[in-house]
């Protein structure tokens, strides 16, 4: 068996050119007021314009096939891109592989009808449109997709939906939500009572209640009222009582690019912390010096690395059609925490000035925040994952298919 951890050259090279385009564009291109309120035309312009080039030098949804005007990457080579953009805050913008918009794209490519990839997908895919994901709710623990209580009832040939959503990134401004809501109450499997809709967000009945106001301030993640919405049949996204296999063939390859975007801010975060490390001079030598500030940043090392391996591991199954539930979880939780306390550490490395906003580092730690239950909470992961090295333990007495099926 070989075990070859070197992208083929073609691979290698659009990592390289991300690399560029993102170190020659895109961080000049992001001063410190781009994300002041009232910059809001500023930051969109910045956006359009950087798009255009990233066209241009063709790097354009690393994720999408070429049909549909991407660059046709597979899960290993989509993990190397996501990483190098996402060394800058707008990277994946630029590139149109943005959440909630990437994971709707594979949900549109897999489940959409021709009609519903014409209408929906391809103005996404020309990045003339934004979407949203509906699925959270404010009464019943999101955790649990079994709860969701928003209804769609059928009357003649068109479905009625009543509920309400929060959290919903990317709302305001978007041509339309995949939204998940109950229509099978009565069936015996609770996965199946649920069904996903495509909803043009023009519609009387979908309203945008306000923007949440979070730790790290309002970023379009909305809360909506559904009241009498009128839903086509045609709005039916996959099948009826499908709701639930759909979010999570959603959410499967979405939590790893989510774990793709994160490695890059991890990396960035080191970086910052050694280069404060070695330019800061205290108690008769740099920081770096000291043993105490070295365990930070070998610790972040350690968990980098582990952290990269991980990911690399789960899109090669992914890749390859092998079961990746489990590595995904795995990734999950380990990406997210390992974000969580790099920056902090980072945070604690530059002191005042880390936790002032003259250093990048205070908006990622309070952004990081959520990585730890979005997508998955930490808690819900580690339950997956346990319950899989039981079942592992049990039919097998190893859990050797459960820590990634790897031949050690
Ligand atoms: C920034 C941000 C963006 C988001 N974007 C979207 C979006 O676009 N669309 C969308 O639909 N949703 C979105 N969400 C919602 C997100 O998916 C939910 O927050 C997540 O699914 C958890 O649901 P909840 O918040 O209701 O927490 P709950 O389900 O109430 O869980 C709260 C806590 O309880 C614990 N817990 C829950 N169940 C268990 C269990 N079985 N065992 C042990 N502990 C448990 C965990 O600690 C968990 O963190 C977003 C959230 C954030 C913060």
């Amino acid at each position: 068996m070989t075990i070859d951890f070197t992208f083929p050259p073609e691979v290698e090279g659009v990592r390289m050119r991300v690399r560029a385009f993102m170190e020659g564009e895109v961080k000049p291109a992001e001063t410190p007021d781009l994300w002041d309120e009232g910059n809001r035309r500023k930051l969109v312009e910045t956006i359009l314009a950087l798009r255009q080039k990233a066209k241009d030098a063709g790097l354009w949804m690393p994720h999408m096939p070429r049909a549909w005007g991407g660059m046709e990457l597979g899960p290993t080579a989509v993990a190397a891109v996501s990483s190098e953009a996402s060394r800058t805050r707008l990277g994946s913008f630029v590139l149109n592989c943005q959440a909630p918009d990437e994971g709707n794209m594979h949900t549109l490519l897999h489940f959409g009808t021709p009609e519903q990839q014409e209408k929906y997908l391809k103005p996404l895919c020309l990045g003339i449109t934004r979407s949203c994901f509906a699925m959270t709710e404010p009464e019943v623990a999101g955790s649990d997709p079994t709860l969701i209580q928003t209804s769609a009832v059928r009357d003649g040939e068109d479905w009625v939906v009543n509920g309400h959503k929060w959290f919903i990134t990317g709302a305001h401004g978007a041509a339309f939500a995949i939204l998940i809501a109950r229509t099978n109450a009565d069936s015996d499997i609770p996965q199946e009572r649920n069904t996903a809709f495509i909803v043009d967000t023009n519609l009387p009945g979908w309203t945008i209640v306000r923007d949440i106001e979070t730790m790290a301030g309002g970023h379009n993640h909305c809360e909506i009222r559904i009241e009498n919405l009128r839903l086509a049949k045609s709005s039916v996204l996959g099948r009826i009582g499908g709701g639930h296999e759909l979010g999570q063939a959603r959410l499967g390859p979405a939590r790893l690019a989510h774990c793709m975007r994160w490695i890059g801010q991890i990396e960035y975060a080191l970086e910052l912390m050694i280069d404060r490390a070695q330019k800061r001079f205290s108690h008769g030598s740099m920081l770096s010096e000291k043993q105490g500030i070295q365990w930070l940043i070998a610790d972040s090392g350690m968990e980098l690395y582990a952290a990269k391996l991980m990911v690399l591991h789960a899109a090669y199954k992914i890749e390859n059609n092998l079961p990746f539930k489990t590595e995904v979880s795995y990734c999950k939780h380990h990406v997210a925490n390992t974000l969580w306390r790099v920056i902090d550490r980072a945070v604690q490395v530059h002191g005042a000035l880390g936790y002032s906003n003259d250093s990048p580092l205070a908006k990622m730690l309070t952004q990081a925040r959520w990585a730890r239950f979005a997508d998955g909470a930490d808690e819900i992961h580690q339950m997956r994952i346990a319950q899989m090295l039981m079942q592992a333990y049990s039919k097998h007495g190893s859990t050797r298919s459960a820590t990634g099926d790897l031949p050690l």
